[in-house]
């Protein structure tokens, strides 16, 4: 099928929930994607942060076909060995204690809401069901993770939404104790707030909240959807900031592409969620964590301080440019964002860019680059680029 005929089916037959860019994407190789007409386009996205490895990684796929011809699916009422290795590695890797997987991250995150309420039933009764979440934060769209989402945009249509959540100012410790309550059970907050901007908490802030959760018994919700799985050069962003939470989300980079999340918890949230009070039907697919274990495979520790020494490479690059649209850079690792000036939109550059061969995100009301992890110097300096001709 050409482009055109992709687009008119598309617009036929799926719902018109998103509002997409005018490109087809038929294949991908490393980090560059081609349109079925053979257009080449450098990716800055990773399909929202979640082709961690690229595209045809050999390894990933070979692992995938494998696994598909031995066993597709058979519910977690069975016991299968890629999953419990996933689990392994995770929980070795980030010293939490336990794994429960999932399908997206809204989905995780239902599941820490879920964990973090009944944690406090449990040893408190009823009453005790409030967590605080941060302005400007993203936890997902179902009925509850939009309410979890401190925007009130996304507070609309939908009412009823579940009650339960209040909302903080990030790195404002004052806010937080504002929000405080004997209600409370919980804190969640994303460590780099990924779609509200690109925001990384301060350091000092995520220490004293990890603080505040202890000595009030709150557990500390780490929501690491977008900033788990290498994106920021640690396998998780909260080992960056020297915390350990009572429980993460993960989703978008866990299998390089095939859908799969989870949470992690520590040893206090081990059996919280006892057998019968959650599940989900294609939770830890077994293809899905095969693929999960090449990308563990692939970021070892020497990876991952490349994807540092990379983030540091583009941000660079892209501030001595010096292009009459863009302000500073900030992130974490290869999750980058970049402020837009007065004047400009970030929907217009977006367009642009992508127009003239190179994908990149929005978020906020600025760009957000979510490169790739395996992206090549090579790849950076093409997109880079087409930064400069195009916006210089
Ligand atoms: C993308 C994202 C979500 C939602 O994940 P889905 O897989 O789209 O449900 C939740 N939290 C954060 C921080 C995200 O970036």
């Amino acid at each position: 099928m050409t482009s055109q005929e992709i687009k008119s089916l598309t617009h036929q037959y799926i719902m018109n929930t998103y509002g997409r860019f005018p490109v087809a994407i038929d294949h991908g190789q490393g980090a560059r994607l081609y349109d079925p007409e053979g257009r080449e386009y450098v990716d800055f996205t990773s399909g929202i942060g979640v082709t961690d490895l690229g595209y045809g990684y050999q390894p990933w796929a070979d692992a995938v076909a494998a696994q598909a011809k031995k066993l597709n699916h058979v519910s977690n009422l069975f016991y299968t060995e890629p999953a419990a290795r996933l689990a392994e590695i995770l929980c070795r890797r980030t010293g939490e204690s336990c794994v429960f997987f999932a399908n997206g991250g809204g989905e995780a995150n239902e599941g820490l809401i879920k964990l973090a309420r009944k944690y406090s039933f449990d040893k408190y009764g009823q009453g005790r069901s409030t967590i605080i979440t941060l302005k400007n934060s993203f936890h997902g769209r179902t009925v509850t993770t939009l309410k979890a989402t401190g925007q009130d945009v996304f507070h609309n249509y939908f009412f009823p939404f579940t009650e339960g959540f209040r909302y903080a100012a990030a790195n404002d410790l004052d806010s937080l104790r504002a929000a405080a309550g004997e209600d409370v059970c919980a804190v969640m907050v994303e460590l780099v707030q990924g779609e509200g901007g690109v925001l990384p908490l301060e350091p000092d802030y995520v220490k004293a909240l990890a603080e505040l959760c202890a000595e009030k018994d709150w557990l500390l919700l780490a929501d690491e959807v977008q900033t788990g799985v290498g994106r920021t050069g640690s396998l998780f962003a909260f080992q960056q900031y020297g915390i350990l939470p009572d429980a993460v989300s993960f989703a978008k980079g866990i299998a390089g592409g095939l859908p799969m999340s989870g949470i992690l918890a520590n040893e206090k949230c081990r059996n919280v969620l006892g057998p019968g009070t959650h599940a989900t039907t294609f939770g830890a697919n077994p293809v899905c964590a095969a693929a999960g274990l090449v990308v563990q495979e692939t970021l070892s520790d020497a990876f991952l301080e490349e994807i540092k020494a990379k983030g540091a490479y583009l941000r660079e690059g892209i501030e001595s440019l010096a292009l009459p649209c863009f302000d500073r850079t900030r992130g974490l690792g290869l999750m980058i964002g970049i402020e837009v000036k007065d004047g400009f939109t970030n929907k217009d550059i977006a367009n642009r860019l992508i127009e003239n061969g190179l994908l990149v995100l929005t978020a906020g009301p600025g760009m957000r680059l979510l490169p790739p992890l395996v992206i090549t110097k090579e790849e950076m300096d093409q997109g880079l680029e087409i930064m400069r001709k195009v916006l210089a």
